[in-house]
Formats: C-alpha cells, structure tokens, sequence
C-alpha cells in the first residue's frame, strides 16, 4: 500500500487561513455569510475558517450543519422522498451559504445540498470551499475556495484526518 502525505497541519492550517481572506475579500466582509458545513469533516472546516475569520475581523459567521448522505442522486435509482429530506438546520434565506467540504470529486454531494438549500433556504448567492479538490467532476460544479488541488486517479483515496476527530490533521492520497 503506497502512502503519500499531501498537507500536513501546518499546510492546513495555512491553507484555511488563506481561504478565511479570501472569503472575506470576495464577500467584502462576511456580512450575512453563513457556513454549511457538510456531515463530518466538513463541518470541522467550517468551524475552523469561522474562527479564523473571528480573528482576523472579530466578526462570528453562523456555522451549520448539513448531512447530505440520503440525498445523493445515485442511491435509491434517483428517487428522493419528502421524508429524505434533511430540515435546514438555520435560516439561510437571503444570505450568501458558503458551503464548506473536506474533499471534492464527481460533485453530486454539492449537488445535492445545493438542492436542499434551494428548497428550504432560499440562499441569495451559494459558494463552495473544500480542502481538496482531487478531480473527476461528473457535474458542472467547481469550488470558489480550494486548500489545495491534488490530481488524483479514480484508484486513489484521499484520507483527510483533522483533530477533531482523528487526533491528526494530516492529508494522505494512497492507492487503493
Ligand atoms: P462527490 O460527491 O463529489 O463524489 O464526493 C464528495 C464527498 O464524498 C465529500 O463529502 C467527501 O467527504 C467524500 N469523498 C469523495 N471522495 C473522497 C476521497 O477521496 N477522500 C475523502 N476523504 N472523501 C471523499
Ligand atoms: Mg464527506
């Protein structure tokens, strides 16, 4: 099994303080700038550039959570049912919904909680950040804030590690 380390914590942490500016700089502050963090390690990263953005502007950006695991347009042929859909954790309505993710791939997660704040938010404006961009877009879909972009075949794994969760912020990709 062959492992390569791609970021490791003070990569990240770099990497998320660069994103923190440049939300703040393409949103010109982060006046009604929400987070969306997506289930799990998303939602980490969300929280962490919320922090750096409290540092650096001493403003506190709304962070919620977003598990879009049932929502994916390639489970159940495609079907989606009323009770699937996840209850919008906060009020988005009208504000700018930067969602937050730890890596993105084909993109149909995106998709799909792009589809789930439309529904029940009424966002003004949705942008995307991820920590790693590895390729492979099945949909027309890009991020505006990418921690780094690791060209990746379909055969490799990333593996995102953050603190919170796995006591290490590491980035691996490693061959399957
Ligand atoms: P997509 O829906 O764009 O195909 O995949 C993105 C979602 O699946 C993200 O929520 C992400 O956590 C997960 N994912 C897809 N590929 C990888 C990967 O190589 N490594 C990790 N850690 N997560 C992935
Ligand atoms: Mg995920």
């Amino acid at each position: 099994e062959i492992k390569h380390e791609i970021m490791d914590e003070v990569s990240i942490r770099r990497a998320l303080t660069r994103i923190a500016h440049e939300i703040l700089e393409r949103n010109k502050g982060v006046d009604d700038c929400t987070f969306i963090g997506i289930r799990t390690r998303g939602i980490y990263l969300a929280r962490r550039i919320a922090e750096r953005i409290q540092e650096i502007e001493g403003v506190t950006v709304p962070v919620a959570e977003l598990d879009v695991t049932r929502y994916r347009d390639d489970l159940n042929e495609g079907k989606r049912s009323v009770q699937e859909i996840v209850q919008m954790p906060i009020d988005v309505h009208n504000k700018i919904a930067i969602l937050c993710d730890d890596v993105l791939y084909t993109g149909r997660t995106v998709r799909a909680a792009m589809d789930a704040l439309i529904d029940h938010g009424r966002p003004r404006m949705i942008q995307l950040a991820v920590l790693v961009d590895r390729g492979h877009r099945e949909l027309p879909i890009r991020a505006d804030y990418v921690g780094k972009n690791v060209p990746s075949s379909k055969q490799e794994q990333i593996v995102v590690q953050l603190k919170e969760k796995d006591g290490i912020d590491q980035v691996v990709i490693k061959q399957r």
